[in-house]
């Protein structure tokens, strides 16, 4: 069973060298919103993030996952872990990121680079997650 947060806690996330994208742009600022900081303890924390539905066939390994895992890092420190909790199937599923964290950040940087210069297409990598996207039904580029 998992427990209730006892509080939402917001994770600030700032970094030079995290997100600024260029030396012409400036310090961004992501806020993001944990649903559970567990800490534990021996040392160490469990930041995880509660989801319906039941854990897909790989490890979802999407740039918000890695943006929620290296906010904790930067916030609470070294030695914690990222989880999504599947409320379907009350399954936690550790996210291991190490492999893809690089990746997912320069993406991170790319994108806010763009929007620096009034500059963000449509244009997703994973068009299968458009139908969840709050803009569907509005979006002009919409993928066959
Ligand atoms: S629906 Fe449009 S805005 Fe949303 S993810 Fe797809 S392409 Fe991007």
């Amino acid at each position: 069973m998992v427990k209730p947060a006892a509080g939402h806690r917001p994770l600030a996330y700032s970094s030079p060298e995290a997100v600024q994208t260029t030396g012409t742009v400036a310090e961004h600022l992501i806020k993001l919103l944990a649903d559970e900081v567990e800490e534990r303890d021996t040392g160490g924390f469990v930041l995880r993030r509660l989801r319906t539905g039941r854990p897909p066939v790989r490890p979802d390994q999407r740039a918000l996952h890695a943006l929620m895992a290296e906010a904790a890092r930067r916030t609470l420190g070294s030695g914690g872990r990222f989880e999504v909790h599947y409320l379907t199937t009350n399954q936690p599923v550790e996210i291991e990121l190490a492999g893809v964290m690089d990746a997912r950040l320069d993406d991170c940087r790319s994108a806010l680079s763009g929007l620096s210069a009034g500059r963000y297409p449509a244009d997703p990598h994973n068009p299968d997650n458009c139908p969840r996207c709050p803009h569907y039904f509005i979006c002009p580029v919409l993928p066959n």
